[in-house]
């Protein structure tokens, strides 16, 4: 990035040259108008700074001969003055003056110069476009941009092959297409399939920015590629550092959303499971447990719910401490967890209480799993802690219309029988009156 300051005072222009250079600025520095323009002649600049009073004419003067010289250049001209009338009737606005700077208010011109800065870093980017445009001319000067700009551009000059690959790939920080496209489908159609995969309300990870670009520069067919879903519109013939703003501003939020997206799924999970023993907590077990019953009354398969509650854990925690009743329970949950298959889900229901559900797993499968896991328990600690539980079981039948809570409820109730019987004990529900639930009754 270089710069053009022209001033009459060197001392001036030698400390408006230092912030610049500490803003990663190059810098020209000439005294007089002929030379400025001499300069001007030979350089693109990406900005020039001007005081009002120069040599040979006035900063006004220049910046108008500037402008005329190169009347499509998008250089920014800055005016730093001292001047207070001048700096306030505005009437460098019509010499094409970007920006005015009052002289000591120089503050204000080094956060402008951060801002342009900013501008450099913009060529930093990393990520994949994808890219839809028919016109040949128009697309190769984009895509040199977009290039430029350090983005990798996958192109396509219809919307057709831009959505199939869209649908496949999917991995893009942006999407930049123009309206009116060869082939049958149009640009705002494409916008269109495009939200229908991916609403811009909605916070996750795959969602993509969409700017669209049209020749067309009317009010109604803006507000049609806003209502569809773009996220911002560059009219043609595009200006490259317009356009590399926008895509700036968009590549930003892009990188905004996926944030917010990673840190929610964080939360989420962490909401989802409780942190002493690393089950899941009662809230996610109802939710998963709710599908996977409609998924076995689906698929016609029997399922086992374990109702688990340490026994006189009031003692442990008055014996030993609170801490140590912490520790006790935060082995049982890595016992329990290392005792689940992949699909099977154990989740700390409150205080000392487990719940535990297993599908695919009929009563007999389940009685003698709840009699091993009583066991192990047994053995939890090597020291004189003596710890056992008692364990409700449920089992859901396929072929009965059973919700979660039921099912709860039945472990729930044969629970408290195995306190009854003198706990340490397994008791299976058999209210279902089925055959296997009778053969077990009285091994409970
Ligand atoms: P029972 O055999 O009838 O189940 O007797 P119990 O003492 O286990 O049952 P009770 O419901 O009377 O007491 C449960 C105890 O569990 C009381 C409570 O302080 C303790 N508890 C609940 N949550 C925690 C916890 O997170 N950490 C610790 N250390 N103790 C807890
Ligand atoms: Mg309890
Ligand atoms: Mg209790
Ligand atoms: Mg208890």
């Amino acid at each position: 990035m270089k710069a053009l300051i022209i001033d009459n005072s060197r001392s001036y222009a030698m400390q408006l040259a230092s912030i610049l250079k500490n803003n990663a600025i190059e810098v020209d520095v000439c005294s007089c108008v002929q030379e400025a323009i001499e300069k001007w002649a030979r350089e693109d600049y990406e900005f020039v700074c001007t005081s009002l009073e120069l040599n040979e004419g006035t900063g006004l003067e220049l910046a108008s001969r500037l402008r005329e010289m190169k009347p499509d250049a998008t250089t920014s001209i800055y005016l730093i003055t001292s001047n207070k009338d001048v700096y306030r009737n505005r009437s460098w606005i019509d010499s094409g003056i970007t920006d005015a700077f009052y002289k000591s208010d120089i503050e204000r011109f080094n956060m402008e110069l951060h801002s342009l800065a900013k501008l450099q870093v913009k060529k930093t980017n990393s990520g994949k476009v994808l890219y839809v445009e028919d016109g040949r001319a128009e697309s190769m000067r984009i895509i040199m941009i977009l290039e430029n700009m350090g983005l990798q551009v996958v192109h396509f000059d219809n919307a057709e092959a831009a959505w199939d690959n869209f649908l496949v790939q999917g991995d893009y920080e942006l999407v930049i297409t123009d309206l009116l496209l060869s082939g049958l489908m149009t640009g705002l159609s494409l916008v269109r399939c495009i939200r229908s995969v991916n609403e811009n309300t909605e916070i996750n990870e795959s969602w993509v920015p969409i700017l669209g670009v049209s020749g067309f520069d009317d009010v109604s067919r803006r507000v049609d590629l806003y209502n569809a879903g773009i996220d911002d519109y560059v009219a043609k013939p595009i200006i490259e550092t317009e356009f590399m703003a926008r895509v700036f501003n968009l590549l930003s939020m892009k990188k905004l959303f996926t944030k917010v997206a990673v840190q929610q799924s964080e939360l989420e999970k962490h909401a989802s499971i409780d942190l002493l023993t690393g089950c899941l907590n009662r809230r996610n077990f109802l939710t998963i447990a709710e599908k996977y019953i409609s998924q076995a009354r689906r698929d016609k398969y029997f399922m086992s719910l374990f109702y688990l509650d340490l026994d006189y854990f009031k003692k442990i925690n008055d014996t030993y401490g609170h801490a140590e009743g912490d520790t006790v329970l935060s082995q049982l949950g890595s016992l329990l967890k290392s005792y689940c298959r992949e699909a099977d889900i154990v989740s700390r229901f409150g205080g000392e209480e487990f719940v535990l559900l297993f599908p695919k797993c009929d009563a007999d499968a389940a009685y003698s799993f709840a009699d091993k896991l009583l066991i192990k328990i047994r053995q939890l600690r090597d020291d004189e802690l003596k710890i056992t539980a008692s364990i409700g079981v449920s089992v859901f039948d396929p072929n009965i219309t059973m919700d979660i809570d039921t099912l709860i409820n039945l472990a729930d109730e044969v629970l408290m029988q195995a306190k009854k019987e003198g706990r340490n004990k397994v008791v299976l529900n058999s209210k279902n009156e089925l055959p296997i639930i009778g053969k077990l009754k009285d091994t409970g």
